[in-house]
């Protein structure tokens, strides 16, 4: 990238360090930006610093919010003793777009993976366990189907058992090795009712 002075390299270069960025789009949004009027910049920028500055992990699930407790957490009108156990945020948005889920979530940020060197302590699973003091009537493991979310779903359900609380699993419907925000909504409605206890 020699051809272009240092600091559209550079310009070039961050956009490419993010996810799912090759080198193509991320000179496309390099000079997208550049041709931004200067307002629209300060104003992107601000938004992702301010972002990054405030977003945090709430209290009581873990999923990223600007508050101390989520929105969710936050609602009394939620079932408090269902917590469901997603992978990370935009799983528990998924959820939240079919509009049929009345419970609470428990965001892991990541599954299991051995492969990966990620070991159960390094997601968010003592912090469900602590969760699990207080009165829960049901938690249900809906990690992705993929081989680490389905380790980190039998590693879940042995971890709860000795406790007693119910523990289902949501059922297969959702495709193999498929995500779950990718999933429509028909789908995880499907595979939330057709949840077996575990
Ligand atoms: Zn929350």
């Amino acid at each position: 990238m020699e051809y272009y002075s240092k600091q559209i390299s550079q310009l070039i270069a961050e956009m490419s360090s993010l996810p799912g960025i090759g080198s193509k789009s991320a000179q496309r949004l390099a000079f997208h930006i550049l041709h931004m009027p200067k307002e629209d910049v300060k104003r992107l920028s601000e938004t992702i610093l301010s972002a990054r500055e405030n977003v945090r992990f709430c209290r009581e699930c873990f999923t990223l919010t600007d508050q101390e407790v989520c929105p969710i957490c936050g609602d009394p009108k939620r079932d408090h003793k269902t917590i469901m156990v997603v992978e990370d945020s935009r799983d528990m948005a998924a959820y939240e777009k079919t509009k049929e889920y009345k419970g609470v979530y428990h965001v892991l940020h990541g599954a299991i993976s051995p492969m990966q060197g990620i070991g159960p302590e390094d997601i968010r699973l003592k912090e469900l366990i602590k969760r699990l003091e207080a009165d829960v009537d049901e938690v249900i493991i809906a990690t992705n189907s993929s081989l680490e979310g389905e380790t980190t779903a039998m590693y879940i359900s042995k971890l709860i058992k000795p406790i007693g609380i119910k523990t289902t699993r949501i059922a297969s419907g959702v495709p193999v090795g498929g995500d779950l925000e990718n999933t429509d909504e028909v789908t995880l409605l499907r595979a939330l009712e057709g949840r077996t206890e575990v």
